[in-house]
């Protein structure tokens, strides 16, 4: 058993949640394995005119509530066990905020930094080529992930509609505006957080304003995250990080300047007046509320005890090994954990489908309001299963998210 395998902290996760729920071992059995994993090899023609092979994945894991949902990530490091772990958080993901819809997941081992936009629109249109006919609006909807953007959506989309020989904007999620995305999504992991980091602020008697922040990782959902904390919140982020190092300011980032500063040179290191600091000492500093947006297992048994945040808000997937969290639990620190955290990107990803069903768009407030609805109720469902169960938040997620996925199968009468 290893403390860093993703798909086996899944496992064990969900093991015990089946020993607080006492559920049959044969119940816990089946949710403990995907229903369906797909390899592909994905020959795309470079620009110096070579072929070159990509491998890629995607996971069904559980489709009782609906289709399978959940994002496509390009990264070097991915790999099955990785899209394994994601594929069953996204059923958990989509059960905890009560959407009607399962989980999935699917991952190209690429390095997207160091491919140009004519190779990386190439093996976008042949990595959905070559999963087409298991993807699609009613079966299984793919959306952005780490490395993956609304264009390459957008590719993805034509290329699906090519196939099909009429416009299939519901295959995917994560789209242009232009192209049938939804009003609100590109910030909606980072606010749905927001949201739930205002529930537990309340929760806690912690005042958000002034509060400081530390967040790691200026992605599609980190760099979101720190201009909302300060707008909706009034909160200091004293803090950020990518994966090229950190910037500290103890009087706080001006944040847009941050995120102008990424857009020139690619990186938030030498933002002018910040002290570096490195991604390990960010997530020890003495901050009110710490956001971790980027990869799996940076908080593990290592460093757990060394976290002095009041407050975790995990953005990433799977930040925090087991070990870990029982750590920060035993030092009060109240973790919002990521399939709870973040799900308000496969929130109004669902708000995508549901407009793109029905050819009518919502207003941007409305967007927000209904995300606003769902995530502050998928918080206090949490709560009230960590309260009941006397478990940490992640337990307690676990619980509420996989009892409706059982309740779903019997129902159906798959169990
Ligand atoms: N990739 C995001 C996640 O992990 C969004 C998934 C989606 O919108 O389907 O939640």
């Amino acid at each position: 058993m290893s403390e860093n395998n993703p798909f086996e902290i899944a496992q064990r996760q969900l093991d015990e949640c089946a020993r607080i729920l006492n559920l049959d071992d044969s119940i816990r059995d089946i949710l403990r394995v995907p229903m369906r994993e797909i390899h592909v090899s994905i020959p795309v023609r470079m620009d110096n005119g070579n072929f070159r092979v990509f491998k890629g994945f995607r996971v069904q894991y559980n489709n009782a509530r609906g289709p399978m949902k959940g994002g496509i990530r390009f990264h070097p490091d991915e790999t099955i066990d990785t899209v394994k772990a994601l594929a069953a958080w996204m059923t958990w993901k989509t059960s905890i905020v009560d959407v009607p819809l399962g989980g999935g997941k699917g991952g190209v081992i690429c390095n997207p930094k160091e491919m140009s936009d004519g190779e990386l629109e190439r093996l976008s249109r042949a990595y959905i080529q070559s999963i087409s006919e298991v993807v699609g609006p009613e079966k299984d909807v793919p959306a952005p992930d780490v490395y993956t953007t609304p264009q390459i959506m957008a590719w993805m989309m034509d290329e699906f509609s090519k196939i099909y020989q009429k416009n299939q904007f519901g295959l995917i999620t994560g789209k242009p505006l232009e192209l049938g995305g939804s009003a609100g999504r590109g910030d909606a992991t980072a606010r749905g957080g927001c949201y739930t980091i205002r529930e537990a602020a309340n929760y806690l008697g912690i005042d958000l304003k002034g509060a400081t922040v530390a967040i790691q990782g200026f992605g599609n959902a980190g760099h979101f995250a720190a201009s909302l904390v300060s707008s909706l919140f009034g909160c200091k982020v004293v803090a950020v990080s990518d994966s090229k190092g950190g910037i500290m300011d103890e009087n706080g980032l001006a944040v847009e300047a941050v995120i102008k500063h990424k857009v020139k040179t690619g990186s938030v290191v030498g933002f002018p007046n910040s002290k570096p600091i490195s991604n390990i000492e960010l997530l020890e500093l003495d901050v009110d509320l710490l956001i971790p947006s980027a990869l799996e297992n940076v908080i593990t048994s290592d460093n757990a005890s060394n976290i002095k945040a009041k407050i975790i808000c995990e953005l990433a997937n799977g930040p925090t090994t087991p070990e870990a969290d029982e750590i920060l639990y035993n030092n009060g620190i109240h973790v919002i954990p990521d399939f709870l955290a973040n799900a308000g990107g496969v929130t109004v990803s669902y708000f995508e489908m549901v407009q793109n069903f029905y050819m009518y768009y919502w207003e941007e407030a409305l967007v927000h309001e209904r995300l606003d609805k769902k995530m502050t109720s998928a918080y206090h469902a949490t709560l009230h299963a960590s309260n009941k169960y006397n478990v940490n938040m992640r337990k307690a997620a676990y619980v509420v998210a996989v009892e409706r996925v059982v309740k779903a199968m019997q129902l159906r009468g798959r169990i």
